[in-house]
């Protein structure tokens, strides 16, 4: 059993790992048993005026700011303490250690859900096998089974509570915040998977860079295919104009400007005009606008067709990112003369496209016929490796 000090931390490097599973154990037991006598306390606080008489908006919220913890955590507490009463086996299955105080909250919670319809003793059969993660799943499926028409309610109103809020930092960096309901959060998650996992020759990226370039390549093929519902007078490509120094990348030349967006730089324009997507150039001397027209792919559609064909995918080594959802990529800029025969292109996904034109990545077709990258030679980050 543990001692008084026990509570108080210190180290346990002088015992042996036998002793440290067992108070771990023990210790974990103990808190169980706390908070099943907290949530009793609470429960009974919330229902007297005390909270009230010291000018708290609701119970939940004088837990929160006086125990120091989550409003979701006040809340358990009090919810397991208000069906402590409904859920005898249960509390006596945790003195004895068969379930720990996160299968007692989930109960709680179900019985709150299901109201009259709650059954203790097969749910607690199902919370003595599984762990407190799949214990939850169960509990979700009892819910369905008590009252499908409750649960597709509850499922209907978190479509209504879908958000996404876009905001843009002062140096121009959009920040997302937002929530989706399960089923329409599954359907975003489908969708980014296979996008997001690591592809080609060095790839460093972490998951959550991984995902948030997954988005972009989902915006960036709906608008190459033309996946979004337009009217003729909307627009849905990048809306860029730029000067022509800007465009050859010339000393002293400002930056593009881009709808939606802070000015970019001339690496990124001369990506957005590898393939197309420059709406409009304008001659900086006269001001004077020599392309107004709509965004012209620069490859032409024959070309591009028999590009697909040879190319097949992204050529980046080791990427298979398909044909749909690549750019044409000049090996020699047109801006610098490369032509847009066959031999002067390539097919490269989005992301390898960004590496070659900003990330500092040079691709070359070997004398095999076989594409070579070469690093950069600074390191931004973690994108870039020299070579070793
Ligand atoms: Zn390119
Ligand atoms: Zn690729």
């Amino acid at each position: 059993m543990l001692a008084t000090q026990d509570v108080y931390p210190s180290s346990t490097t002088h015992l042996t790992n036998d002793e440290r599973r067992e108070r771990l154990r023990e210790k974990a037991h103990v808190m169980d048993v706390q908070l099943l006598s907290f949530a009793q306390e609470a429960a009974e606080f919330a229902a007297s005026d005390a909270w009230d008489e010291d000018g708290s908006v609701s119970p939940i919220d004088w837990i929160r700011f006086n125990c120091h913890m989550t409003s979701v955590t006040a809340g358990d507490l009090i919810a397991v303490g208000e069906n402590l009463a409904r859920l005898p086996e249960s509390v006596g299955a945790t003195f004895d250690r068969e379930i720990g105080f996160a299968h007692v909250k989930t109960m709680a919670r179900t019985a709150d859900a299901v109201e009259s319809k709650f059954n203790e003793v097969p749910l607690l059969e199902k919370a003595r096998e599984s762990s407190p993660g799949k214990f939850h799943h169960i509990c979700t499926h009892y819910r369905h089974a008590a009252d499908a028409e409750k649960y597709a309610a509850e499922q209907t109103e978190q479509v209504e509570q879908r958000r996404l809020k876009l905001s843009t930092w002062m140096d121009g960096s959009v920040l997302i915040s937002g929530v989706l309901d399960p089923v329409g959060g599954a359907a975003l998650r489908t969708a980014l998977e296979p996008l997001a996992r690591k592809s080609g020759a060095h790839d460093y990226r972490e998951l959550e860079r991984r995902q948030a370039d997954a988005l972009v390549d989902l915006a960036m093929h709906a608008m190459d295919t033309g996946l979004i519902p337009q009217r003729a007078s909307q627009r849905t490509h990048l809306q860029v104009t730029t000067s022509l120094e800007t465009l050859l990348g010339l000393a002293g030349a400002p930056a593009a400007e881009m709808e939606l967006s802070v000015p970019i730089s001339s690496k990124t324009v001369e990506r957005l005009a590898c393939d197309c997507s420059v709406t409009r150039i304008l001659l900086d001397s006269e001001s004077m606008v020599i392309d107004s027209g709509r965004a012209k792919r620069t490859i032409s559609g024959p070309q591009r067709k028999a590009l697909n064909v040879r190319d097949k995918h992204c050529v980046w080594p080791g990427c298979e990112r398909p044909a749909s959802w690549t750019e044409g990529h000049h090996l020699v800029h047109w801006l610098h003369g490369g032509g847009g025969d066959l031999p002067n292109l390539a097919l490269l996904c989005y992301r390898h496209h960004w590496m070659v034109h900003e990330g500092g990545w040079q691709i070359v077709r070997g004398d095999d016929g076989r594409m070579l990258t070469i690093p950069p030679l600074v390191e931004f980050g973690s994108l870039a490796r020299g070579p070793d």
